[in-house]
């Protein structure tokens, strides 16, 4: 029998990169001591505040909500759920009940925005739309875009003072790098545990980015707590190809996916004066801020010839 490191009951967990094995308990431990530290060190939520947290009922998402509903109480901190059914036939309809579920159980208030609601369409009818108009732009650019707009809009009028979304380590660490092969030095910029408040943008903070996928999914299955499994149909692409390039990395170097988050995160404040200015504007079709005349959103709507629809996302009471 493989012992913990730490108190020497049976091992559930190989972490590599540190050099130690780690019992169920010492593994809960860790996921929460690191949980809180980065609340503390990144100040990402100050006493008081209300906090909106993007839940989609996957294991990160709900890992998060759980910690911080923990977190929120003790800081006297008030919590809300916002989920965006993108409409991904098959997907969603499973995920989103998980989500409700998880949420009550806390006794967290929670909100569904759609896709079909604001923009009068599914990711499916848009993903098809894209495809016979030959935009050339895959699900993921159409999604990620969309779903950013909904979930700071939705925050706003929750008059959130904090958007808190569950993207772990794996999941910021492919951004870098897909930011570094896209040469988008705005996106690059715009990661990292928390950017400095702009007007229209509620900030958001990302309290999970410092540990692995694998010790979220550990951390959710061993809290027993309740997941959606499922991976979204549309995954693929650019995305998937960095992805593994990274896992293979890290199955080769132990520790490279934290080496390069390190990296990033000191070259960042640096990052900041090679930021061009510009001024914020509203959006003139949804009032989101953009730089230019429509935000990203409405532009790729546009480029669809879909528009918005639902102009307040958040008009009836939590579900
Ligand atoms: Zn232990
Ligand atoms: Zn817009």
């Amino acid at each position: 029998m493989t012992k913990c490191t730490f108190c020497g009951r049976r091992a559930a967990y190989h972490r590599r990169y540190a050099g130690v094995f780690l019992c169920d308990r010492c593994m809960i431990r860790s996921v929460e001591r690191r949980f809180r530290r980065s609340m503390g060190e990144h100040r990402l939520v100050s006493p008081g505040e209300r906090v909106a947290v993007a839940v989609s009922g996957g294991k990160d998402s709900v890992a998060c909500m759980h910690l911080l509903a923990d977190y929120c109480r003790r800081k006297n901190c008030e919590l809300v759920a916002v989920t965006v059914d993108e409409g991904i036939r098959g997907y969603r309809e499973e995920s989103l009940p998980i989500a409700r579920e998880n949420a009550k159980q806390l006794g967290v208030e929670h909100f569904v925005v759609s896709f079909e609601q604001a923009f009068g369409a599914t990711l499916d009818q848009i993903t098809t739309l894209a495809r016979r108009k030959g935009t050339g732009l895959n699900p993921c650019t159409y999604c990620g875009v969309m779903r950013r707009s909904l979930l700071n809009q939705a925050a706003r009028e929750l008059d959130a003072d904090k958007l808190a979304t569950a993207h772990n380590l794996d999941d910021e660490v492919q951004a870098i790098m897909l930011n570094y092969v896209r040469a988008d030095f705005s996106r690059l910029y715009r990661l990292g545990p928390s950017y400095p408040p702009r007007e229209g943008f509620v900030p958001r903070v990302k309290p999970l980015r410092g540990i692995p996928e694998k010790e979220v999914a550990l951390y959710a299955l061993l809290k027993g707590i309740k997941v959606h499994l499922g991976v979204c149909p549309y995954v693929g692409g650019i995305h998937a190809e960095i992805r593994e390039f990274l896992n293979r990395l890290e199955a080769n170097h132990p520790n490279s996916k934290f080496m390069i988050l390190r990296m990033f995160d000191r070259m960042r404040p640096h990052l900041a004066e090679a930021m061009p200015e510009f001024e914020m504007r509203r959006c003139e079709v949804c009032g989101e801020p953009t730089s230019s005349t429509l935000c990203k959103s409405c532009e790729l709507l546009r480029g669809l010839g879909l528009g918005r629809k639902q102009k307040t996302l958040i008009s009836t009471k939590s579900t």
